[in-house]
């Protein structure tokens, strides 16, 4: 992706990935203070531990607590995390949240919209890792909704949920079973756990759950490879739109090649570049 947009903005510069052991990462970290440098990509399993390596987190990252995004500036590394604002980027390209609900943009309907323009419907968020932790403060922080955390492990779940409570917020984020969730309610289920990824025919959530969600919410799958997940198959089947994660990928991105150049590529050469790489546009 990062090499079509070099190529889009006539730019010579170089992407590359690198694995680094976990006992190796402070001087890859160290590395990047180097002159022509502009920046890194944090990924799994480092986007926590990179943390106190930095010099300054953005307001963003400090309160999502991951880093996905380094950017260098004169030897100083500042940590950003681009997930969230990627996230909400594409969320808004599926028609979620009505500012952005423009003509081309509605692909779920006028009850979603009218429910949205009620200021109703919660926000699951499946997972307690780093993803869950951008997932959340883009279902609070961003579409301001009241947000469930749904974990494998109810304890991460709770870990998370207590990590953003805030004496007199709006907004809550509570942790939950997925059995006590409102699903009636819900206009916006978003996994961000890594179930799907490695065993596609594996769901993070019974389906049983999805067919008590109102039939204009979203389903969206951070997970994208494969392609169409066995939470996506299961939410089509119910008659629920639902949308992999290859967007957001492309907006997080299009947002850290930005911070990096300060040049702002459209989003197409990213998709246009993802695309190719899986042969075909997305599902
Ligand atoms: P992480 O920190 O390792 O967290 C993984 C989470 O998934 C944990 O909450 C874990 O539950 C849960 N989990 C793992 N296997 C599961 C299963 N079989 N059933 C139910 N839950 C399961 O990973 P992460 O960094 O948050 O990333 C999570 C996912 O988001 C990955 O698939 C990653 O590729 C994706 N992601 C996508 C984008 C994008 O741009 N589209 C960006 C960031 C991340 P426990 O707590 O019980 O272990």
């Amino acid at each position: 992706m990062h090499r079509a947009a070099f190529e889009h903005a006539d730019l010579s510069g170089q992407y590359t990935a690198v694995r680094v052991p976990a006992a190796d990462l402070a001087a890859a970290v160290q590395g990047l203070r180097r002159p022509g440098v502009l920046g890194a990509n944090i990924s799994l399993p480092h986007k926590q531990a990179v943390l106190p390596l930095l010099d300054d987190l953005t307001p963003a990252a400090r309160v999502i607590g991951a880093v996905n995004t380094v950017i260098h500036q004169g030897g100083h590394l500042t940590g950003e995390n681009t997930d969230a604002p990627g996230l909400l980027a594409d969320l808004r390209d599926l028609g979620v949240g009505h500012q952005h609900l423009g003509a081309n943009h509605q692909h779920l309907g006028a009850n979603h919209q009218h429910r949205e323009e009620r200021g109703g419907g919660a926000v699951v968020v499946l997972g307690a890792g780093g993803a869950a932790r951008a997932a959340v403060y883009t279902a609070l922080n961003l579409l301001e909704r009241d947000v469930y955390v749904v974990n494998r492990t109810v304890q991460r779940a709770q870990i998370l949920a207590s990590s953003w409570q805030v004496a007199g917020a709006a907004r809550r984020v509570r942790a939950s079973a997925a059995t006590d969730v409102p699903w009636p309610d819900v206009i916006l289920v978003i996994n961000a756990s890594s179930a799907g990824l490695d065993a596609p025919e594996q769901s993070p959530l019974d389906p049983a759950c999805l067919t008590r969600l109102p039939l204009d919410a979203l389903v969206y799958d951070m997970v994208y490879s494969p392609a169409q997940t066995r939470l996506m198959a299961d939410a089509r089947a119910t008659g629920l739109t639902a949308a992999n994660g290859l967007g957001m990928l492309a907006q997080q991105a299009r947002l850290a090649f930005t911070a990096w150049t300060q040049r702002d590529v459209p989003v197409q050469v990213f998709r246009g570049a993802l695309d190719a790489a899986q042969s075909g546009p997305r599902p």
